[in-house]
């Protein structure tokens, strides 16, 4: 499939409508039931499809209309996770919540988001990606009483996320993202075995494989979190080498508004850099100069085939017309500088 100079994308969540779940909340609960629901989430898809297409973005993505939780929603297709037995845990080392507990060997009995990957494949002839969560992500959203070891569970959900992306190929889905926020935190079990496991979850793909490490949604717990990791934030400089080597071919990352020094891109020259030049905590609307001038920042540090401007993470807290404003902008500005390279002959 042909792509243009700069194919722009969106990293995750869009806002659901109101109709099918309740407005400017992450995580809301459906407002449909039964077979409503499951035409409503459809329904959703479609529209979120063609905003994106209207809105000028590339690479088309499911937006998460269809889950509630963009880790959770995956564990409860899985066998061996009891989601009564409930107990309180850390999420990445900065917010407690109530998660699942596994009970017994986790598996795979059948495929998880195939169907909706395959009626978003029906509307459009762009390319489109779909992400699941990544295996270290997942480990730390459950209390384990089964494997009692971390890097474990991590191997057992990556074979579960390959049988999945594996699927995900098949119907025709052109990029897997995983999304591994949990890289910005846990450094010595990422160097250990995370991204290995990563690695096994991407294995055998022919699909082009990313991975999104971002500093979250814009809630509480991660603003209060941000504010103290100082001036400049170079977590990234953690993942970032081992990325470099490792098989994925995308790494998507933060950037607009973040304190992430730019020239840590360098570290993974040779990948394809999914930028984020769209702040998802903020919902002032850049503008296309601020999308542009981000980008020729990152065009010191990256190739111009291999930079794909986007989010810097969900925008499901937003309102619709801030969401659809910010895809907006972020063609626009794409437009400005895809035009200053085709003018200096790149
Ligand atoms: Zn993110």
């Amino acid at each position: 499939m042909t792509q243009p100079l700069l194919p722009t994308s969106i990293v995750g969540s869009l806002p659901k409508p109101s109709w099918l779940a309740q407005p400017e909340t992450l995580w809301s609960p459906w407002s449909l039931q039964g077979d409503a629901l499951v035409e409503g989430k459809r329904d959703a898809l479609r529209i979120s499809t063609h905003e994106q297409s209207n809105r000028g973005i590339d690479i088309v993505s499911d937006g998460e209309q269809t889950r509630q939780h963009f880790v959770t929603t995956f564990i409860e297709h899985l066998s061996g996770v009891d989601f009564e037995k409930r107990k309180t845990v850390r999420i990445r080392d900065r917010y407690d919540a109530s998660v699942p507990t596994v009970v017994s060997a986790v598996s795979r009995e059948k495929p998880v988001f195939v169907d909706d990957a395959k009626f978003l494949r029906q509307q459009t002839d762009q390319p489109i990606k779909w992400a699941l969560p990544g295996p270290m992500t997942m480990i730390d959203t459950l209390y384990d009483d089964h494997y009692k070891s971390r890097e474990k569970l991590a191997w057992e959900f990556a074979t579960v996320l390959n049988q999945e992306a594996k699927d995900l190929e098949a119907a025709g889905v052109d990029i897997i993202q995983f999304d591994e926020p949990a890289f910005n935190v846990f450094f010595e079990e990422m160097k250990d075995w995370g991204v290995a496991a990563l690695e096994r979850a991407a294995e055998g793909l022919r699909a082009e494989t990313a991975v999104h490490i971002c500093y979250g949604y814009g809630i509480k717990a991660n603003n209060d979190w941000k504010t103290t990791l100082g001036s400049e934030w170079r977590q990234y400089e953690e993942s970032f080498p081992l990325l470099q080597r490792s098989s994925l071919d995308i790494v998507s990352l933060e950037c607009h508004n973040s304190h992430v020094p730019m020239d840590l891109i360098e570290l993974i020259r040779g990948k394809k850099v999914m930028l984020g030049a769209i702040d998802v905590a903020n919902e002032t609307i850049e503008t296309p100069e601020e999308v542009a001038a981000t980008l020729r920042k990152a065009l010191n540090f990256a190739d111009a085939d291999k930079l794909i401007p986007s989010t810097n993470c969900g925008m499901a807290p937003f309102a619709r017309d801030v969401s659809l404003a910010k895809m907006s902008a972020l063609s626009a500005g794409t437009a400005i500088v895809r035009e200053e390279l085709v003018s200096s002959g790149v």
